[in-house]
């Protein structure tokens, strides 16, 4: 069962369901290094990434945005395994780090994952539309997952024609996403996510462990798209290749 994105160091095995594997991301410097310690794992790839709303934590420590940018890049460069996310733009931080920064930013770390030749995890809310314009001028050519896709199919299509994949996350079965009835109609390549542990929650929902969390997502988009968990499971699998092929 594969998990295309989630955070935090790589779990125990016990805490697993079977045939387990993973885009494990991080979005800033103290992501980093929960990670950068975690021992290789079969169909695991760690992923390092700088998202906007990180800037403001390690300015307040001192450390500027260029310094920071140096130390992800040479992290990525020694872990030779690892892949860029997650980055991207997020609206809801527009008024810390202006849209057009974060833009700057996040063209830069594409261009990063291109000259490195690794994949990229792009993160992108309410945005949609400026991070597909940006995809279809830079068209870069490394695997691309645009990781807790909600939006329209046009824009599934769009990304699909670019070789970018989209990953599905619990957050398409909060009330009222229009994605959720159309889920049986998506041609393009899809993956399933748990974003865990920032995954969502229906309100008055237990907590539930990890396994969980995954299991009933993979239950819940198999009814969904009328198909069996296992054939999910494979069909994920094969779409997992082209970013997990180390
Ligand atoms: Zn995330």
């Amino acid at each position: 069962m594969f998990d295309a994105h989630r955070h935090g160091p790589g779990p125990n095995a016990e805490e697993l369901p079977p045939r387990w594997g993973a885009l494990i991301a991080s979005s800033g410097p103290r992501q980093w290094a929960q990670i950068a310690e975690s021992p290789p794992l079969p169909n695991v790839r760690y992923c390092y990434g700088l998202l906007p709303q990180e800037i403001q934590a390690f300015s307040d420590t001192g450390m500027d945005l260029e310094q920071v940018l140096q130390n992800l890049e040479k992290l990525i460069t020694t872990q030779r395994d690892s892949a860029v996310g997650e980055i991207g733009i997020d609206d809801r931080f527009n008024q810390t780090v202006p849209m057009n920064s974060q833009l700057l930013l996040v063209e830069r770390l594409i261009g990063l994952a291109q000259s490195l030749d690794r994949p990229a995890i792009l993160h992108v809310v309410r945005a949609d539309g400026l991070m597909l314009n940006l995809l279809k001028r830079m068209k870069p050519r490394i695997p691309l997952l645009w990781h807790g896709f909600l939006g329209s199919l046009e824009t599934a299509r769009e990304l699909a024609s670019l070789g970018c994949v989209v990953s599905i996350a619990p957050s398409v079965w909060r009330t009222g996403t229009k994605l959720q009835d159309r889920l049986n109609v998506l041609q393009t390549p899809v993956l399933l996510e748990t974003d865990y542990p920032y995954h969502y929650r229906s309100p008055g929902e237990a907590p539930a462990s990890y396994k969980k969390i995954l299991e009933h997502h993979y239950r819940r988009f198999a009814q969904a798209t009328g198909t069996s968990v296992e054939t999910l499971e494979r069909r994920c699998d094969g779409y997992a290749q082209v970013f997990t092929n180390q």
